[in-house]
Parts: structure tokens; sequence; C-alpha cells
């Protein structure tokens, strides 16, 4: 059986980023990739809405994003590698309180310059025939859906495609000499004595052990490090061996809309905000439901993140649940967006988010050789770049890693027990 350098458990987008920034600093490490299914991406990457903003309060969000999408800009711009990213830009409506709570929020970022631009109600109700002013309308107020008081537009921010992504880390790593396995399902995580006496049985809890590759459907899968990226399974491998990540599976779902009728299509060619000439990625004010524009398919992603009492649950095939956009999505959308009336979604899916349930962000750390990184919470396409660097930088035992335009980040802020994250206060 021959031994790899590296096993990473999981081609999605972490798990093939790691692989390649690894193999660009090592191209003679013998690194190969597995994945139960049977091609790249098609875990949560392929049922993301791939859109992404570079406006956080915290550092660590901004860092993660900001330079990732720097990195897909490069990569589109200057390698001509299509990822179909387009700056469309993020419109996030806020009722009254959320913009009180978050205008010192948003000061602080514009004194770091960071850039974004105030919209006043009135002003969007004209460019997108936005209802602003709830107030007579019964139903709304029985749903609690309250005015828009002002709109925050943020111009680095926009769409991009996942699978486009995928394919150029699966390409690069597999030019630069990596292995990939599709369909091979890893059953369990391998533990070895550091020093084997060769007793049956062992490792003995009065013996060092180390993690030494993992067992698959396949046969056994040997290497020096094992590195887990397997996005919401991460715990189901991680509890057969006791090591704790604060990762949750939960299921998100999203709705396809076709604008077939004049106004929606209209809504989602709306000029003025950006240069392709369509509405920006949309937020409403509480429960923030989001429209994804996807304006080269004429269509509307609709979404909503929701929590209690959404289980935390492990599910191979999550299915979108018809009443969730019938009495849910729908019945708010269309107050503020009349355009949608009698709009019925002709596609729908249903992925999982895996929710780090300390912060909200990512984990990157190592324990008895493994490796893990995952747990981004439902921005892993817009964070996938750094988080790859952050894994690789671990993986050589640096305290810092560079991220894409010579950002220095701190490997351990990652961490679980070393952690550093501030709290992040735009929360969509
Ligand atoms: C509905 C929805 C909308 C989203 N919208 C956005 C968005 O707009 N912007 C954004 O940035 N992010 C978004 N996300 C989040 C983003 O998709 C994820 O954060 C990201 O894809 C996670 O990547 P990953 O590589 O960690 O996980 P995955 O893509 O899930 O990859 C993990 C891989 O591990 C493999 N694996 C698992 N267990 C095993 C095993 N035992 N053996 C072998 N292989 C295994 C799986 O097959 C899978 O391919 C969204 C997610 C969902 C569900």
């Amino acid at each position: 059986m021959s031994e790899y350098d590296i096993v990473v458990v999981g081609a999605g987008v972490i798990g093939l980023s790691t692989a390649y920034h690894i193999k660009c600093r090592h191209p003679n490490l013998k690194v190969l990739v597995v994945d139960k299914f049977n091609a790249a991406g098609q875990g949560s990457t392929a049922k993301s809405a791939s859109a992404f903003r570079c406006l956080f309060s915290s550092y660590v969000n901004y860092m993660l994003s900001d330079s990732s999408v720097d990195f897909y800009i490069y990569v589109q711009e200057k390698m001509n590698v299509d990822l179909k990213l387009s700056k469309v830009g993020y419109l996030w409506l806020l009722c009254e309180d959320d913009y009180k709570e978050l205008n010192p929020v948003l000061r602080d970022l514009a004194s770091k310059n960071l850039n974004y631009k105030e919209y006043e109600a009135d002003e969007l109700a004209d460019k997108l025939g936005l209802v602003v002013h709830l107030a007579d309308d019964e139903e709304a107020e029985l749903m609690g859906l309250k005015d828009v008081y002002k709109g925050i537009f943020i111009p680095k921010a926009g769409i991009v495609d996942a699978d486009c992504i995928v394919k150029f880390y699966e390409s690069e790593f597999l030019r630069l000499g990596g292995e990939i396995h599709y369909g091979v399902k890893v059953e369990n995580i391998l533990v070895e004595p550091c020093k084997p006496l060769g007793i049956p049985d062992e490792p003995f809890f009065w013996q060092e052990s180390r993690v030494s590759g993992v067992k698959t459907d396949a046969g056994v899968l040997k290497a020096k490090k094992t590195i887990l990226a397997a996005g919401a399974w991460i715990p189901q491998l991680l509890d057969t061996v006791g090591i704790e990540c604060f990762i949750k599976p939960r299921k998100r779902q999203i709705f396809a809309v076709q604008t077939n009728k004049p106004l929606l299509k209209k809504l989602l060619f709306t000029k003025g905000f950006n240069s392709a000439g369509c509405i920006p990625f949309t937020i409403l004010p509480k429960p923030r439901i989001y429209a994804r524009p996807f304006p080269t398919e004429g269509v509307f992603w609709l979404s909503y993140a929701d929590d209690f009492p959404r289980a935390f649950k492990l599910e191979e095939n999550p299915q979108p649940e018809k009443n969730f956009y019938e009495c849910g999505i729908y019945q708010v959308l269309v107050k503020y967006f009349p355009q949608f009336k009698d709009c019925r979604p002709y596609s729908a899916f249903a992925g999982l988010y895996e929710i780090n349930t300390l912060d909200g962000h990512p984990v990157v750390f190592e324990e008895n050789d493994l490796l893990v990184a995952g747990g981004a919470s439902g921005s892993g396409i817009m964070k996938a770049d750094a988080i790859g660097r952050v894994a690789a930088a671990l993986y050589e035992g640096e305290k810092y890693a560079l991220l894409y335009g010579d950002r220095k980040f701190k490997v351990s802020d990652l961490s679980i027990k070393e952690r550093n994250i501030e709290l992040e206060k735009l929360q969509i």
C-alpha cells in the first residue's frame, strides 16, 4: 500500500483550494483528494447562491473575503479564466431600527475607506418599484414586516459561478501533479500509535497516537497528514475520534423564478447600480429574504436562511420544501416587490450550511496529524481561497498565512484553542 504525503477528504471548494495551495508550494508532494461524489464541488458548493461581498465589520471576515475575491478577480482578468464573476453589488434594505443600530458600524467602516453608498427609501421606490411603506397593509402588519427606511449599497460584492472556481482549482491541482479519486467514500479516520509495538488492538490509551489516514469503501489510504475538508460532514467523521469542531449542518433552500412577466424582467434588468445593468443581490428587511439576480439566465434565485426552530440535521439529499416558498418567502417578498405576484418557482434545490456554532466564522486547526478546514457557515465560496491559504500555512507550521495581495493573516485566529474572532455586526 502506498503512503501519501497528504490525503484531503472533500473535493468541495475548500478542499480543492487547500490542495491547490499546498501543491503550489510543494509540487513534489504526493497529494490525493478523495470525494464520495463522482465530480468536484457536488456537496454544498453546488447548492450555493454563489454570491460575495467584501464589506464586513469583523476583520477576519473582511480579510478572508476581500482577499479571496481579489484572487478570483485576478484569475478572471489576468489568467483569463472565466469565473462568471460580476460585481453587481449588494443592496441591503433596512428598517429604521436596523439602520440606527448599524449606522455607527457603517461610519466606522467608511473611516477605514470601505466603500458603500446609502439610498433613501423613496429613491429606491422609484428605481425598483419597491413598496417601502407598509403601514396600511394589514397582512404585512400581521407578519411583522417593517417599512424600508434606507438602502445600503455595497459595490465590491456580487455573483460568481462556484462551479467555475472549483474547476479552476481542480484543473490547476491536477496540472501540478495532484491526484483525485472520485466516488470514494471515507468511512473512518485511521488512528495508529506514533511508535507501533505490533500488539493487536493498539493504540492503547497509554500510547501516543496519531491520525494515519482514512479507511474508505475502496480500501485504506495512508497519509503523513490527513486533511478533513468534508464540509457539513466534518463532525460526522470527527465525532468518531472525539475531536470537537463546533460545526453543525443546517438545511438551506433556493427557489428559482423565471422573469417571463414584463414587470419582473424590468426589475431584474434595473439600470443604474452596476455595469452589468441588473438589480444588485438584494436583501429585504427582517426576515432577510434575499433575491439573487441571474441576469444571464433571466432568472431570480430566492432564499432565506431560517434559524429557530430549523433543526441541525445531516441529510444526504436535502429537499426544498414547497411551503417554505409558498407560505414563507413568497408572502413576504410580494409585499415589498409586487412584481413577483403569482410567480411560482420553476425549480428549487436545497443544501447544507456547515455552521460554526461558536461565531459563524471558519475553523482551521490541527490535532494529531489531522488538519481540519471548514465551517464557513454559508460563506465558503467567497472565502475559499483565503481558507485554503490558511490551511496550507498551518500545514507548513507557519504562524502567519500570506493571503492574496500579500496580506498577513494569523493562522491561529481560526483555530479552536487560540481563536481570535470579533463579532460580525453586519449580519445578513
Ligand atoms: C443554499 C446555500 C446557499 C449558499 N450561498 C452562498 C453564497 O451566496 N456565498 C458563499 O460564499 N457561500 C454560500 N453558501 C455556502 C457555501 O456553499 C459553502 O460554505 C461551501 O460550499 C463549503 O465548501 P466545502 O468545501 O467546505 O463543503 P462541500 O462543498 O460540501 O464539500 C465537502 C465535500 O466533502 C465530501 N465528503 C463529505 N463526506 C465525505 C466522506 N465521508 N467521504 C468522501 N467525501 C466526503 C462531499 O461529498 C463534498 O463534496 C451557500 C450554501 C448553501 C447550502
